[in-house]
């Protein structure tokens, strides 16, 4: 596993490990560490897709390891909530704080008054979803609908698909006509990069759908830019130009489908020149992209996230994802779609040892509602874990507000001090993934890793595992024979994981997937559906969408607020992790028509504003945002920005018509000089 490192010139090994954060490719890494700490870190091998290369971003993880955020041992509050005044205490005064803040809540008001919330700050299958899972369910808390991203997408393919597993970036190449629709891989799974540019050399064709002019866009064949929210309605004038031209597949959709003639009713408005209108794209352009989509296979869409974060992006998903139905697209190899290969595994997770409780289901996307207005029972306690909500979720004035409460008890457990940390009770030191053992499951390619501790933990740090089971155990909700910690539960989760995935992990390899590496939809995967048909038009679905199935909501833009704000990925944090490192200033960027009709210049200082919240930082005039869109990155920190407040201060909390999600891409504002305000 280690080998000697002579040219540091001292003693040195590398460390093999896997990369478990919030990203697709799950890559393999070669860790220097020299005296117990990190030196450099850098891809290793195991994975062969992504194979000795690494993004920038983990790159500099040892900034967080080692930085001035870096959260040493457990502390409670002594200045006000915000201020960031902490008071170092034990583990043992800090862990039976908590345990007795958490029963007196439970005795007060009930269970529910406990909200635990987190997300996927890593997606290691021991970070989340098992003892604290147990833990909150046997202690009966209020449970968290954690819906702020892929909520719609991956209701849509639940729903389409079963979650079937998806084309894998190895057979990219295969494909004649890719089509890359809501995705940006330079700034989230970069190693698909590759497997794209190799199908382009090859002779295949390109289509970016994007409101922004991406570095994909520039390299495609066709760039869609479309206005954001409008995704749903150029898919469907796809589908109806499949079904009028006679290249829907007739045979594929009696075999292989139900309800296409539905599908087809929901289609048969979308004319191209009605499309085109609403989403602001030439209608012989879209007409092109339908026509090389009829003709071309294999043909293959790479479905993203970004066209789900809006108020149609389950219809949106649904939309595109049933397209590779209708034209018969599955069944060679580059054909069909590729998302999330998230559940390929059917990991269940057995070591869940407890039922889910009939408690109180709090949305995510409502946490400001929840702290500040539910009172059934109002929230008592918030336990924060894998996750920064002051920075990154919708309406952050209101959810700042709530945790202002001086009646809330907050925990933070955490890497770093966070946005959110500042208003902690009580702070707990969390082991980062180099710290610890951790099974890394890609959702890109199909694989799964061991990870392994590179270094001991820093400080006082504690694994989620060490610290969930000690509050279990002080809130008397674990048995003497229940895994505990983390060595005891990453040897559980081995031995609970189906087929032979953990004696595969145990041998040090990574898992072999039973359909291979590179599964052909309809081929070597079918549908996980009951009848493992595709169904296009859920009847559940359908009932439980406000506006019904393939339907779309317009523009919520008014004469105050015309400007479209969206907030894509960046390729300096993966979703908010490291945003606490030092960056240049982060910038708004807008069209330069819009920046003239306001009278602004590229590194003007800004204001956008809506009635929920302002946001001041400098201006970047360009062209790569369309006309009445402005754009700022997604994970920022509330220090990257001059008046502390990010991009979330301006997103209402309205969630999608499908899967209860984000709609971060509905914000619509007015932006201003900073000087004249
Ligand atoms: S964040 Fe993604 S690209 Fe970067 S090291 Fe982790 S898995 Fe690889």
């Amino acid at each position: 596993m280690s080998k000697p490192e002579a040219v540091l010139g001292g003693p040195a090994s590398i460390v093999e490990t896997a990369c478990p954060l919030d990203c697709p490719d799950a890559c393999s890494l070669a860790v220097t560490v020299r005296h117990g700490k990190v030196v450099a870190i850098d891809g290793g091998h195991t994975n062969p897709v992504t194979d000795g290369y690494i993004c920038a971003k983990v790159r500099k993880f040892g900034e967080r390891i080692y930085g001035p955020d870096r959260l040493m041992h457990p502390a409670v509050r002594v200045g006000r909530k915000g201020e960031g005044r902490f008071r170092r205490v034990s583990w043992e005064e800090a862990l039976e704080l908590v345990a007795e803040r958490f029963r007196r809540a439970k005795t007060e008001a009930g269970g529910a008054s406990i909200l635990p919330y987190s997300y996927g700050g890593s997606n290691g299958l021991l970070t989340q979803d098992n003892i604290d899972a147990q833990l909150w369910r046997r202690f009966g808390t209020s449970r968290l609908a954690r819906t702020v991203c892929a909520a719609p997408t991956g209701a849509a393919n639940m729903a389409l698909y079963g979650k079937m597993p998806s084309v894998t970036y190895q057979d990219y190449p295969h494909a004649k006509l890719i089509i890359l629709w809501g995705v940006n891989p330079s700034a989230s799974g970069i190693h698909l990069i590759p497997f794209v540019r190799e199908a382009q050399k090859l002779g295949a064709k390109l289509v970016v759908v994007d409101p922004r002019s991406t570095q994909h866009a520039r390299a495609a064949d066709i760039h869609l830019q479309v206005k954001p929210g409008t995704d749903v309605v150029v898919a469907l004038a796809i589908h109806r130009h499949l079904f009028a031209t006679g290249r829907a597949d007739a045979k594929f959709l009696a075999e292989h489908t139900r309800n296409a003639d539905k599908l087809r009713e929901r289609a048969e408005p979308w004319t191209f020149a009605r499309a085109a209108d609403i989403a602001g794209v030439d209608p012989a352009t879209l007409e092109q992209v339908a026509e090389w989509y009829a003709s071309t296979s294999p043909a293959l869409i790479r479905c993203g996230w970004g066209l789900e974060r809006n108020r149609n992006g389950g219809n949106a998903a649904m939309s595109v994802l049933a397209l590779p139905a209708v034209g018969g697209k599955f069944g060679v190899r580059g054909g069909g779609y590729s998302m999330s290969n998230s559940a390929s595994w059917d990991i269940t997770r057995p070591w869940i040892a407890a039922d889910e409780p009939e408690t109180r289901v709090v949305n995510m996307n409502h946490l400001g509602r929840a702290l500040t207005e539910y009172n059934d029972p109002p929230v008592k306690v918030l336990f924060v874990y894998n996750c920064n909500p002051a920075a990154t979720v919708p309406d952050q004035r209101r959810i700042v507000r709530g945790l202002e409460r001086e009646d809330l008890f907050t925990v933070v457990f955490e890497q770093v001090m966070t946005d959110t940390a500042l208003y902690a009770d009580v702070i707990l030191p969390n082991t980062t993934f180099l710290e610890g053992y951790d099974v890394a499951k890609a959702y890109g390619p199909i694989h799964l890793e061991l990870g392994r501790p590179v270094i001991d933990a820093v400080g006082e740090a504690r694994s989620n595992a060490d610290v969930f089971g000690e509050l279990a155990s002080r809130l008397g909700v674990i048995g003497d024979d229940e895994p505990k910690g983390e060595l005891d539960l990453m040897l559980h989760v081995l031995d609970n994981l189906p087929g032979t995935i953990g004696g595969d992990l145990r041998a040090g390899s990574p898992a072999t997937s039973p359909f291979g590496p590179a599964p052909v939809q309809f081929v070597d995967v079918f549908p996980k559906t009951p009848d493992r048909r595709v169904d296009l038009f859920p009847a559940e679905l359908e009932a439980s969408t406000p506006m019904g199935l393939y339907r779309f909501q317009p523009d919520p833009a008014t004469d105050r607020y015309p400007l479209a704000l969206i907030s894509p990925s960046s390729e300096r944090t993966i979703s908010s992790t490291l945003g606490e490192l030092p960056r240049p200033d982060v910038k708004l960027t807008m069209h330069p028509e819009d920046a003239k009709a306001r009278g602004l210049s590229d590194g003007d200082l800004v204001r956008v504003f809506n009635d929920l919240g302002e946001v001041h930082c400098p201006l970047a005039v360009l062209p790569t945002v369309r006309p009445g869109m402005v754009s700022l990155p997604k994970g920022i920190w509330r220090r990257s920005t001059r008046n502390g407040m990010t991009g979330t201060a301006l997103v209402p909390d309205t969630l999608t018509d499908i899967g209860e999600g984000a709609c971060f891409n509905d914000a619509r504002v007015q932006v201003g000089s900073l000087a004249t305000a």
